[in-house]
């Protein structure tokens, strides 16, 4: 099941190079999201790496972190928590700022996002460089929350972004 599911998503991700900067090769997922039963597949896939555990919080990145983590929260039991980029959140801040594969970025959630000693898992579409992913385990732990692990669609391996994680990190599909 998952081999196939593997190959079913590699299919159908669209590889755009030289966006949004020269040298850089876009995973495009968008034609996954409009395979109904691949998105489908492809949710239960990251809510299945965590069936089974008591889970308080999803955090997903904006923004295609939104997409996986808001599908997915409701199949653990689980909230929803949007790490937003800076500016988005009505309410008091924590903000984090990152290197990204390409360019620089802050995300904040809620100074409230998270009562003391949430169990979250991080979901995002993509892992890179981990940055992005490091950043957000960061704002969990700062908001005082445990983080279980990050899953990811996607997991660009020559960037060696897991490497910046000290949690448990699962990915589907990996280059
Ligand atoms: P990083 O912080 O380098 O791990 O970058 C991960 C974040 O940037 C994720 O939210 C991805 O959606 C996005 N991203 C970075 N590189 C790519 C890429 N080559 N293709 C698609 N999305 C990317």
């Amino acid at each position: 099941m998952s081999d196939a599911l593997v190959d079913a998503v590699k299919a159908r991700i669209r590889n755009v190079p030289d966006f949004p900067k020269p040298g850089i090769q876009f995973k495009d997922i968008t034609p996954v999201l409009a395979d109904a039963r691949l998105f489908s597949d492809c949710v239960n896939w990251v809510a299945g790496q965590y069936a089974g555990e008591y889970v308080d919080q999803v955090i997903g990145m904006e923004s295609r972190g939104f997409i996986f983590g808001a599908a997915v929260a409701p199949q653990l039991h689980a909230g929803f928590i949007p790490a937003r980029k800076p500016g988005k959140l009505p309410w008091n801040k924590i903000s984090e700022t990152y290197d990204l594969e390409y360019g620089s970025n802050t995300l904040e959630i809620h100074e409230d996002a998270f009562k003391p000693g949430d169990k979250v898992v991080v979901v995002d579409d993509l892992l890179a460089t981990g940055g992005t992913a490091a950043a957000t385990v960061a704002l969990c732990r700062k908001a005082g929350a445990e983080v279980l692990g990050c899953v990811f669609l996607v997991e660009l391996g020559f960037l060696d972004g897991r490497s910046k994680l000290d949690v448990p990190v699962h990915s589907l599909v990996v280059y």
